[in-house]
Order: C-alpha cells, then sequence, then structure tokens
C-alpha cells in the first residue's frame, strides 16, 4: 500500500478531526500518502480530493465538525455509481480507505469491499447507535453537552419550582438520554429502546413534589415522541407547571472532550496499522473498554443495545 484515501459521512461529530490528523500522521510516519476525500461519498463520486499533508491537520485536534465535510449522498445507493466511485478510487492510486461514520456509511464501505478496495471503518456518530461497539467517536462529548444543559436548566428550574422536559437526540438509541440523564441526576429517562408509562411518569414527580423537590428533569430521545407534546401531557396530568426544551444541534457540535480525542487517535492510528497489515473490511470497536478490530459484516448485522444495567440503576436512583 503506498497510498490510503480517508472521509467522514452521514452525520459529523466531534472528535472527527482528531481522527483525521491521526490518519494523516500515522500514515506518513508509515511512509505513506493520504488524500482527503471531501463530502463523504457524495464528494468521492464528485472527484474532490485534496492531498493531506502534515501541516494539513495542525490545529484540528480541539475542533468540533471534520475539516473533510460530510454528507449524505443518494447517488452513491445506485449500483451504477458504486461501480464508478470504486473506479475513481483506482483512477487516483487509492489502495486502501478508511471511512468515519455511522452504519449507514459502513454499508456503504461494503461496496469497495466487495469491489476488491479493502475499508476500514471507525464508529463516528454522536448518538452510538452503530451495532457492534460501546463507544462512538462524538458521543463523549454530546454526552457532556447534555450534561452542561441539563445544569443549567437544573438552576433555573429550581428557583420557579418546575418540571423540565428536556428533548435530546437519538432516533433510535437513547444512550444520550441514558447517561446524560444518569449523570444529571433527571427523574425520568424516556428511551425508544423501552416503553415508558406516563402515568408512573407522573406519580413519581408528584411524588418528588410532596417531598418538597423543586425541580424535576424528565429527559426524552427524540426518538421516543414529541417532547412538547409529553411535557403538555405531564402538566395536564399532574398540574405542575412545565418546560420543554429541545437541544438539537448544539448536541453535534463543540471541542471533543479529552475522551473522544483519545479513542479517535487511538482509532485513526489503528486504522492505517490495519490497512498496511493488508486487511480490510474491518470495524474498529470499543468492547470491555479495550479497541478491537470486528469483521464488518458481522457487526453490522449485531444489534445495538442499551445497557440495561444502566437503565435499572437510573431507576433506583430517582426513587
Ligand atoms: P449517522 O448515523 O450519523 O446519520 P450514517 O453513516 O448512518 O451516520 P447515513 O445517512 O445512513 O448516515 O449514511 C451515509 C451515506 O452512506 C448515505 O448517504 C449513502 O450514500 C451511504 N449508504 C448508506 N446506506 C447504504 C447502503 N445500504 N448501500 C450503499 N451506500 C449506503
Amino acid at each position: 500500500v503506498t497510498r490510503i484515501g480517508i472521509l467522514t459521512s452521514g452525520g459529523d461529530a466531534p472528535g472527527m478531526n482528531a481522527c483525521i490528523r491521526a490518519v494523516v500522521r500515522a500514515s506518513i510516519y508509515n511512509g505513506l500518502k493520504v488524500t482527503g476525500i471531501m463530502r463523504g461519498y457524495a464528494g468521492l463520486l464528485a472527484g474532490e480530493f485534496i492531498p493531506l499533508d502534515v501541516g494539513s491537520v495542525g490545529d484540528i485536534i480541539h475542533r468540533g465538525g471534520t475539516i473533510l465535510r460530510t454528507a449524505r449522498s443518494m447517488e452513491f445507493m445506485e449500483k451504477a455509481n458504486q461501480d464508478k466511485a470504486a473506479t475513481i478510487l483506482g483512477q487516483a492510486g487509492i489502495e486502501g480507505l478508511i471511512v468515519v461514520g455511522g452504519d449507514g456509511s459502513f454499508r456503504g464501505a461494503m461496496t469497495f469491499i466487495e469491489r476488491g478496495i479493502p475499508v476500514i471503518c471507525i464508529p463516528g456518530t454522536i448518538d452510538r447507535d452503530i451495532p457492534g461497539t460501546e463507544y462512538t467517536i462524538g458521543f463523549d462529548t454530546a454526552v457532556n453537552t447534555v450534561l452542561d444543559a441539563i445544569n443549567k436548566i437544573r438552576d433555573t428550574a429550581t428557583s420557579h419550582d418546575r418540571t423540565n422536559v428536556i428533548e435530546v437526540m437519538g432516533r433510535s438509541s437513547g444512550h444520550i438520554a441514558l447517561q446524560a440523564g444518569l449523570a444529571g441526576g433527571a427523574e425520568s429517562i424516556l428511551v425508544p429502546e423501552v416503553p415508558f408509562d406516563l402515568d408512573k411518569v407522573c406519580l413519581r414527580l408528584l411524588r418528588g413534589h410532596d417531598r418538597g423537590k423543586l425541580h424535576s428533569i424528565i429527559l426524552v430521545a427524540e426518538g421516543v415522541g414529541s417532547a412538547v407534546k409529553i411535557g403538555e401531557n405531564i402538566e395536564a396530568r399532574t398540574g405542575l407547571e412545565t418546560r420543554v426544551t429541545i437541544l438539537g444541534h448544539i448536541q453535534r457540535g463543540g471541542s471533543p472532550t479529552a475522551l473522544d480525542r483519545l479513542w479517535a487517535s487511538r482509532m485513526g492510528a489503528q486504522a492505517v496499522a490495519l490497512l498496511l497489515q493488508k486487511k480490510g473490511a474491518v470495524m474498529l470497536a470499543v468492547e470491555k473498554g479495550e479497541l478491537v478490530e470486528k469483521d464488518l459484516v458481522e457487526a453490522l448485522q449485531s444489534k445495538n443495545e442499551l445497557d440495561m444495567g444502566l437503565y435499572q440503576l437510573s431507576g433506583v436512583l430517582s426513587i
């Protein structure tokens, strides 16, 4: 292998830049050349390539987003364009590819593997909804952003004796809601993986109110349903003044935490090492706190599961 390519695809996540930096520096350290592919598969099809040298990734380790930008490409879903994309990579002399993104992007990566181009996939998405790994780049930063918001909302909630419903990202997975909710001391955490009973949520609220609690925080993952409706229902059923905050895209931005930078750097360097070992069809993952490599096909077939022990703990701690 003499030249590799790197792209970021799907939703952006803080720490992607730290990963790009690690890929570039580890490659150059090992005598490889690196091509940056702009805007994911959309940029690949348009031939938007930039050479990446040591200096090109300077001063980005602390920045959110991705310098390579990212995109979702409907065009790339067509087989003819997948053939074209593989040809374009070949013409650019790219012998191995590193894809940083979500499971959709990894399905896209499979199309290159099927055409004989080795790909190493690195999980990068804030909501941790990728099967086969207990960590994704950007997740820790997002959890900390939500936690910061909870702390702020808590101040005003206490002053006004209000119930606050906070909606966080997570269409199909409640990891952000669960971890930020537990760390932020939320009363109830509503996640898509576990059906919820609004009567129980309200009972718990009233119980807390009766013993003199001045604030209540309810965390709702977006996949559960409309936080606005949930807030209205809670107010109607309990008579407690309720406010709803939808955190939205602030969860996607910000300077990555130390944890995200460390994992992003380790994963980036490891992806290069694997390409040097002539490996492909691998997804890097964190399992039991260790960096591991997984067969991409198997990883994509596994299920992303919520940590039920943690979920139960959140119930115990908010009685
Ligand atoms: P996130 O979870 O952060 O949104 P993602 O990688 O899952 O990230 P997607 O929008 O699902 O985001 O996928 C990114 C791109 O990957 C798509 O726009 C498409 O170009 C490509 N892609 C997704 N699924 C497939 C597939 N089954 N086959 C080929 N390409 C795919």
